[in-house]
């Protein structure tokens, strides 16, 4: 109940640079490249390359910077095909609570809004105890992490997120939501992690 009044009271800045007036400005915008590849069999969009000012504002967003990743979602509004139902990857309830706020959703909340397409939180993250002592391998080997809470009836569905690295987790979602009903071939994301000598 606080964020109103913190984002009254301090101007937003941006999450790249720092310069004070929008949470992205358009100097460091300007500075991204846009990029689309394939991924985990999901043709996936972002602003940019996972480095510099773009990587400085994501990590702004996974540390509560509520009006980063409003701004971030603002221009990734631009690169979602119409018509489309944005979902969200959402993040864990534990994480959620630590930042303050859950970057992906924030992220497609204000790309709805900004390209008036239709929002739905249909994922859930289900941080299960059972992940708790396995390894890191075991628990990023993982799957059926996201659970899907409503059906669809075969509607054309653009996942969300900050960050894409091998697109498992986009995967995942993709898997949850199909099997729920509806049609998943793309994600948005603010930046992408460059597979440069990954096989
Ligand atoms: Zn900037």
């Amino acid at each position: 109940m606080w964020c109103g009044l913190l984002d009254a009271l301090f101007p937003a800045q941006c999450g790249g640079c720092s310069d004070v007036g929008s949470g992205y400005c358009d100097r460091c915008a300007a500075e991204a490249v846009s990029c689309v590849e394939r991924r985990a069999e999901l043709e996936v969009r972002a602003l940019g390359e996972y480095a510099g000012s773009l990587r400085r504002a994501v990590l702004a967003v996974k540390n509560g910077r509520r009006d980063v990743a409003r701004a971030l979602g603002e221009r990734l509004a631009a690169s979602i095909r119409k018509p489309a139902i944005l979902v969200p990857v959402p993040t864990t309830a534990a994480h959620r609570r630590a930042r303050g706020i859950d970057g992906g959703v924030e992220l497609a909340r204000s790309a709805a809004s900004r390209g008036r397409m239709a929002l739905r939180e249909s994922l859930v993250h289900v941080a299960r105890d059972a992940q708790r002592g396995r390894s890191r391998a075991a628990r990023l080997g993982a799957r059926g992490w996201f659970v899907c809470r409503e059906r669809f009836c075969g509607e054309r569905v653009v996942l969300i997120d900050d960050v894409c690295t091998t697109g498992a987790t986009l995967a995942d979602c993709a898997t949850s939501l199909r099997a729920a009903g509806a049609t998943v071939r793309e994600a948005v994301v603010v930046a992408l992690v460059p597979n440069h000598g990954r096989s």
